[in-house]
């Protein structure tokens, strides 16, 4: 339901954490953020952003790169299993996801076919172990991989992924579900809406659907699901907080 990304030199935790605050207005049943330092730690909880907030006061949330969600359930129960990001088999995506894949069920009982497992009953779970599959099998970057699982999906989503592989990577798109990235000095800021990200910076671009946006070593690049590279479109956002 809510999205929120940071990646830059900031610690990404607070900036994640403030965000899904801000967006609380929008409904939730959990909450949960995965964040890179060399490894990757996924915390979840159902309840409040304050119950995870609680739940990860022993815990090490340092990282310069994350992404945060809160959950509206429609695949699977409100709980802590099904809470979002999602981590794929192999361990190294995690994932963020609104929305609503339509083709979920065939999709699941083919990767069941080829030894995928699962611990939620989310669509979001077998979405990024979909864009897995089709990485480690194409042999293609994460974001082509992403590119070619978004042609095959059927729904409604606004998702953002990184990587264990690559913490200078975030990939987020969209279709059906808003999705705003802000550019900041050296940073980038993702989310449902420029509520989370003006604090930080005026400077965003709202993506289309059917746009990829891919981030990787400190630099924007914004494509379609055909491959088809767009110039950002930069505007302006004033907002009062
Ligand atoms: N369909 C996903 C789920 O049930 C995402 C729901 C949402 O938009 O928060 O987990």
């Amino acid at each position: 339901c809510g999205i929120v990304g940071y990646i830059g030199k900031k610690e990404a935790f607070p900036i994640i954490i403030k965000g899904l605050q801000r967006l609380e207005y929008r409904g939730y049943d959990s909450a949960g953020v995965a964040l890179l330092n060399g490894d990757l730690n996924v915390y979840k909880k159902q309840g409040k952003v304050s119950a995870l907030k609680e739940y990860v006061q022993d815990k090490d949330v340092s990282a310069n790169v994350g992404i945060g969600h809160t959950r509206w359930a429609t695949h699977g129960e409100p709980n802590d299993v099904n809470a979002h990001p999602h981590v794929s088999n192999s361990g190294k995506f995690a994932m963020i996801h609104n929305g609503i894949i339509e083709n979920y069920a065939a999709l699941k009982t083919d990767l069941e076919k080829k030894g995928y497992t699962f611990q939620s009953e989310t669509d979001t779970e077998v979405f990024i172990n979909f864009i897995e599959d089709i990485f480690l099998n194409t042999k293609v970057d994460l974001a082509e991989a992403v590119r070619l699982a978004l042609n095959k999906v059927i729904g409604a989503y606004a998702i953002a992924i990184i990587s264990l592989e690559d913490p200078n990577l975030m990939i987020a798109a969209r279709k059906g579900s808003p999705l705003v990235v802000g550019l900041g000095k050296e940073e980038f800021f993702l989310a449902s809406d420029a509520t989370p990200i003006i604090e930080y910076t005026n400077e965003v671009v709202y993506l289309d659907d059917r746009e990829i946006a891919i981030i990787k070593d400190g630099k924007l690049t914004i494509k379609n699901v055909e491959d088809v590279e767009m110039k950002p479109y930069v505007q302006t956002v004033d907002i009062e907080l």
